[in-house]
């Protein structure tokens, strides 16, 4: 999935759209670099990627031959996968090899789409009236074909990085059995062994009415989690009503559910996040802030903050009622009675211990709460598996990313956040490769349109995306920034 925007810009714009600078007037690439850039995300778009008929092998190899065309070694490039439909594509840029590697990390797999759903074919790559359309336009094949004209482009001018470039398209981060990221790590560690990675899926800058408010880093991630509330009861014949009702039962329990709140907790990355909000936002908000960030945190400054959806879900774990079934005639008492309750739990806490919070808050041993994998099958545990800690933000790469978003992005301020889905992040990180979700691609949020129909992304987005990465990575590689916007 392509990790949604934090959604700052609601929250922000009040407070800080009317300092931001008017963007800078962005010159498109040279030709060349245009051509190159075009060419490949028009490639990967018309290539089929979804898991039922298409293949990440050809999108692969389609790269695969661009940087073999360019005169990278084949030594340097590594084509492999568990099956002929799923291969993975690793190439290495040679660096002078003073510091460990960075790993640059894309998927090249799509969510599937419908050409009856679709304004357009979906998997033919079109520009129009200021977007390119197609599958995969926002999610990610766009920072795919950057990443890839990046690389042969800084390749052809020969600049020589201080480390190694590691970049792996990948399949399977959308669904299917062949996550390539995993495979990797398991059967090919050394490969994409990095001191950290780059993961484009994620961050980026927020556009609200045109303008940017934020730039941001998703640096942690919340894991994903469905329960099964179900009620069994023997029924009846619904003239003879009994209190032991199924559906009373789990009415009762998701008013439980509803008025539960998770506890206040922060780690270094929200911690951090709502200290820099603290001094972009104002008055009641910036004061609860404060108050919600001092030892010990003010429960009413929480409580307060926690009306702010945005805030309530970064700073706890959250359940929701999101489905219902329940009986099977007007004129019956019902035999059973089912919810689904969908969680976003906090990193450093287990499935099985949520799954435990929601038996105690619950406290009904009619109502059975189960665990829903993601094949949808329910059971009696939990996965007890943490969600994978924050990482610690490495000022060699935070203070290179504020320095150019400076450039580019005047007077937008870098915020690192915990993103609310998962990514392929969290592969890298519980391997000990801590991933920046980064993409430098700028969207409105309202213009969101990853996994849904006609998937779009505007022109302006992806040439500021092709200009800023090969300047990132001179920066973070001892080039430092050349040519200005
Ligand atoms: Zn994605």
């Amino acid at each position: 999935m392509r990790i949604r925007f934090a959604a700052l810009a609601a929250i922000l714009s009040i407070s800080i759209a009317s300092a931001a600078a008017q963007t800078a007037a962005w010159p498109e690439p040279d030709a060349a670099a245009k051509q190159l850039a075009l060419g490949i995300f028009r490639q990967l778009i018309d290539i089929n990627t979804t898991d039922s008929v298409g293949s990440i092998t050809a999108a692969s190899q389609a790269m695969q031959q661009r940087f073999v065309d360019a005169g990278f070694p084949a030594s340097d490039i590594y084509l492999g996968g568990p099956n002929d439909r799923k291969q993975n594509l690793v190439v290495r840029y040679r660096g002078t090899g003073a510091h460990a590697p960075i790993l640059f990390i894309g998927h090249l797999d799509v969510v599937e789409a419908r050409r009856s759903d679709w304004t357009t074919d979906p998997f033919q790559f079109l520009e129009k009236d200021g977007y390119y359309y197609g599958r995969g336009t926002q999610d990610m094949k766009d920072c795919d074909a950057i990443l890839v004209a990046t690389f042969l482009r800084l390749h052809q001018e020969g600049y020589k990085p201080d480390r190694d470039l590691i970049l792996a398209l990948t399949a399977d981060e959308e669904g299917g059995q062949a996550n390539g990221v995993d495979w990797l790590l398991r059967n090919h560690r050394d490969l994409i062994n990095a001191e950290f990675a780059f993961n484009p899926d994620g961050g980026g800058v927020e556009l609200n009415e045109g303008k940017p408010v934020a730039a941001d880093v998703d640096a942690t991630e919340k894991l994903y989690a469905d329960y099964q509330l179900i009620v069994t009861n023997p029924g009846g014949h619904s003239s003879l009503p009994v209190p032991d009702n199924a559906i009373y039962h789990l009415a009762d329990a998701l008013e439980k559910v509803q008025h539960y709140k998770f506890p206040f907790e922060l780690n270094a990355i929200t911690r951090a996040y709502f200290e820099k909000l603290s001094t972009l936002e104002k008055g009641q908000s910036a004061a609860d802030m404060k108050r919600m960030l001092a030892n010990p945190p003010d429960p009413a400054a929480i409580r307060r903050l926690s009306e702010e959806r945005e805030w309530n879900a970064t700073m706890r774990t959250t359940c929701v009622a999101t489905r219902l079934l329940a009986g099977h005639a007007n004129n019956a008492l019902p035999q059973m009675a089912q919810a689904n309750i969908n969680c976003r739990i906090l990193p450093g806490h287990s499935r099985e211990e949520v799954r435990q919070d929601l038996i105690r808050v619950i406290d009904n041993p009619k109502v059975t709460v189960n665990y829903v994998a993601d094949n949808g099958e329910a059971s009696a545990t939990a996965p007890e598996g943490k969600g994978v800690p924050p990482i610690a933000l490495k000022p060699e790469v935070m203070q290179p990313l504020q320095k150019l978003v400076d450039v580019y992005w005047p007077n937008t301020p870098v915020i690192a956040d915990m993103a609310d889905g998962a990514s392929d992040s969290k592969y890298t990180n519980t391997a000990g490769i801590p991933t920046y979700n980064w993409s430098a691609i700028e969207l409105d949020p309202a213009d969101m349109r990853a996994h849904g129909q006609d998937e779009r992304l505007p022109v302006d987005s992806f040439w500021k995306g092709v200009q800023f990465w090969p300047q990132f990575i001179k920066t973070l590689t001892g080039g430092g920034p050349q040519a200005q916007p």
